[in-house]
């Protein structure tokens, strides 16, 4: 039997020497939990203070390092309950006073005498030199001067843990565990990228010598983070795509002919050609994976539709999952009125349903009756049970976990899977981070759109904007006036909708066709309501945002939105997605009085650009990495050190790495990429979603 060692790297960083209990609660708080997390707490950024500055030569602000000499210390009683502490400096060329609150036992430190290496921001105050809350080190200290003298990392910290701590209790980690980190980078990838061993890029990333070299050790490190999430994607992909389908679809070009030829609009190039790939893969006898991506409004749910009626056709079942019951209700009645007439039988489950419907629903499923299932998050219940799925089409996909997707994909045996999103990443980084699908992109709008006119409006301009609302419907048109997201909370906002809507059927608009619209309605008062204002009875739709995603209405050509500096960048050109879907002109105005800062970029973005792509840049920017890419909808790994946008050219290299990697080692066997093994069967076969290793 094996005898189970416990892995030093992975001990509580409490077992690094000078973090007691303590600290290690702080750095809990920082996600610092074990020695490795201490040893990956990568600098935020870097300071040289490496040159000495004089001090008679540091007359104006600025930060500096010097190397002085204590000459005595003083702490004057001040009136406030603060401690103060002056120490008198001198390096020679000046004197200099250095002023320390709330510190202690600073006289056992700096006694006059010490040698010290001091570090902060100088001035001359009243012709006295004060260098204010200086850090400093002892210049004679046997570990080196960690903090000044040098060029110093400053690492993220917390109130309670200083940049000083922190920066002592890596040093402390890299002492006493850098030599046990296994060294993850074979030789031959490190040689080919310029890379160090890891272990070295460690010490470098934390101590360098110059800023350069401290850069240099980060992007050896996020290299090796990318080249394992690169490894497991492929892995992933290749247990994929060399699977072997249970299903085959009986091969019937005409009936997705005929689909096609029933069509009331001509394909764009763009849709043509993916459903060609499409096409092509459901006949083949690997599973699709496959994920769809194109800008609101650029058509992805014909493309669905397609891949439907060749699976459906073929014999077999189909599972469309949308993220809102509305959008589901529409993708229902949508998918009916193409699938119908070529004979296909859809049908649709929601939370929402009743239980002698849902019944029903659930009966036909089982027994393979039903072609087509479209729904909600309810398709994931354990007793929707399906005959024969072979083909699961996710609509809106970033509203979905990883873990949603794997459930309704486990329903059938190696199902095709198409997962669509409007949400746009540069395509490169699309590729590289869903490794594991292919990717094709609708990278062209049906003719005849025009950019919806987009503008920002105060509160107090309201009066006009409602007029504009009824221009529009005299002019034949309809309009969205989407409420304030009031809370994380369906009833709130369902009520702040209801009182919105009486104040427009009742003060605002007493002689228009006023429609309310919000999640917790019985799903047949929204089909009325959706399928009145889809016929133009209603002529103004207020609703909450639910009406987010997907819904298509053409002749609706006005999108009002309340608050709009409470809804996200990406919310907000989904929301504008619903307008401009017909060769009408369209507008969209954003209601905002504009609190912040980050609201007023946010509105400007949006009424600079219409392109997906460029919003998504600018979401972005604003909101990190991390919480654009929040790692439970993408499924994810956190990075610790890399950064998917800023690093994207080392990701592509690092894909490129993966790929000889596993061509000429397919099953990681080699004792070069032992390491490698080991380290993405712990960090990705525990996620699930990932495939282990071998
Ligand atoms: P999205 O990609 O946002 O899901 P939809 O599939 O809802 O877009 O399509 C948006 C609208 O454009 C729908 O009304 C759809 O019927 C229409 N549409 C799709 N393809 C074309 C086309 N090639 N020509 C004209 N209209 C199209
Ligand atoms: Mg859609």
């Amino acid at each position: 039997m094996a005898t189970r060692l416990v892995d030093p790297l992975q001990q509580p960083v409490q077992y690094v020497r000078g973090v007691g209990p303590r600290l290690a609660q702080a750095f809990g708080r920082l996600g610092i939990r074990t020695v490795e997390d201490l040893l990956y707490h990568v600098p935020r950024r870097y300071e040289d203070r490496s040159r000495f500055a004089t001090l008679y030569g540091a007359a104006h602000d600025g930060f500096a390092t010097f190397r002085v000499k204590v000459v005595r210390l003083r702490e004057p009683q001040l009136r406030s309950a603060k401690k103060l502490t002056e120490v008198y400096v001198t390096d020679g060329t000046a004197l200099a006073v250095a002023k320390f609150w709330g510190r202690r036992h600073l006289d056992k430190v700096l006694s006059p005498g010490t040698e010290i290496v001091l570090w902060g921001r100088v001035r001359r105050e009243r012709g006295q030199i004060e260098v204010e809350s200086p850090e400093f080190e002892r210049a004679s200290e046997e570990d080196g001067t960690l903090h000044t003298g040098r060029v110093v990392p400053v690492h993220p910290a917390t109130e309670q843990l200083s940049p000083r701590l922190v920066r002592r209790a890596v040093h402390a980690a890299l002492e006493a565990f850098a030599q046990r980190v296994p060294e993850p980078l074979p030789e031959a990838v490190r040689a080919r990228y310029g890379l160090l061993p890891v272990r070295e890029a460690l010490w470098r990333v934390h101590f360098p010598d110059s800023v350069e070299e401290g850069e240099r050790a980060r992007r050896t490190l996020a290299f090796a983070e990318f080249l394992e999430l690169e490894l497991a994607l492929l892995l992933r992909r290749r247990a994929v795509t060399t699977a072997t389908k249970p299903h085959r679809y009986r091969e019937d070009g005409s009936l997705l002919e005929a689909f096609l030829k029933s069509l009331p609009f001509q394909l764009t190039g763009a849709q043509r050609r993916v459903i060609e790939q499409v096409r092509r893969e459901l006949y083949s006898p690997h599973p699709m994976n496959r994920l769809l991506q194109g800008d609101v409004g650029s058509g992805k749910t014909v493309v669905a539709a397609a891949a439907v009626v060749v699976c459906a056709g073929g014999g077999h079942q189909a599972a469309v999952m949308a993220p809102t019951e509305i959008l589901a209700e529409q993708h229902y009645l949508t998918f009916r009125r193409f699938l119908e007439p070529v004979g296909v039988r859809v049908v649709l489950l929601t939370g929402g349903m009743r239980r002698s419907e849902r019944e029903a629903v659930l009966a036909e499923v089982a027994r393979g009756e039903a072609d087509l299932v479209v729904g909600t998050h309810a398709l994931l219940q354990e007793d929707v049970v399906f005959d024969r799925l072979a083909l699961v089409v996710v609509d809106e996909q970033h509203k979905f976990g990883v873990a949603q997707r794997a459930a309704l994909r486990a329903k059938g045996h190696e199902p095709d899977v198409l997962v669509m999103t409007a949400t746009p990443i540069p395509r490169t980084l699309a590729l590289t981070l869903y490794g594991d699908l292919d990717v094709s992109v609708l990278d062209e709008l049906p003719p005849g759109r025009q950019p919806v006119r987009t503008y920002h409006r105060f509160p107090d301009r309201r009066d006009r904007v409602y007029q504009f609302v009824r221009q529009q419907v005299q002019a034949g048109r309809q309009a969205y006036v989407v409420c304030p997201l009031v809370e994380e909370s369906e009833r709130v906002e369902a009520s702040a909708a209801v009182e919105l809507y009486e104040r427009m059927r009742t003060q605002v608009f007493p002689d228009l066709r006023v429609g309310l619209l919000h999640g917790r309605m019985p799903v047949a008062d929204k089909d009325a309501v959706m399928e009145a204002f889809r016929r133009g009875d209603i002529q103004v739709l207020v609703a909450t945002p639910v009406i987010e995603v997907g819904v298509d209405v053409p002749n609706a050509t006005l999108m009002v939105v309340e608050d709009a500096d409470r809804f996200g960048l990406a919310q907000l050109h989904q929301l504008r997605g619903r307008v401009g879907r017909s060769s009408h002109p369209s507008y969209c105005i954003l209601i905002s009085a504009l609190p912040t800062e980050e609201a007023r970029r946010r509105i400007e973005a949006l009424v600079e650009t219409h392109d997906g792509f460029r919003i998504a840049q600018v979401d972005l920017e604003l909101r990190g990495p991390g919480e654009f890419f929040g790692t439970r909808q993408h499924g994810l790994p956190e990075f610790r050190v890399a950064d998917p946008i800023a690093d994207v050219a080392l990701l592509e290299r690092a894909r490129e790495a993966a790929e000889g990697i596993l061509e000429e080692d397919p099953q990681l066997e080699r004792p070069e990429h032992r390491v490698l093994r080991e380290r993405l069967l712990r960090r990705y076969a525990e996620s699930g979603a990932y495939l282990a290793v071998g």
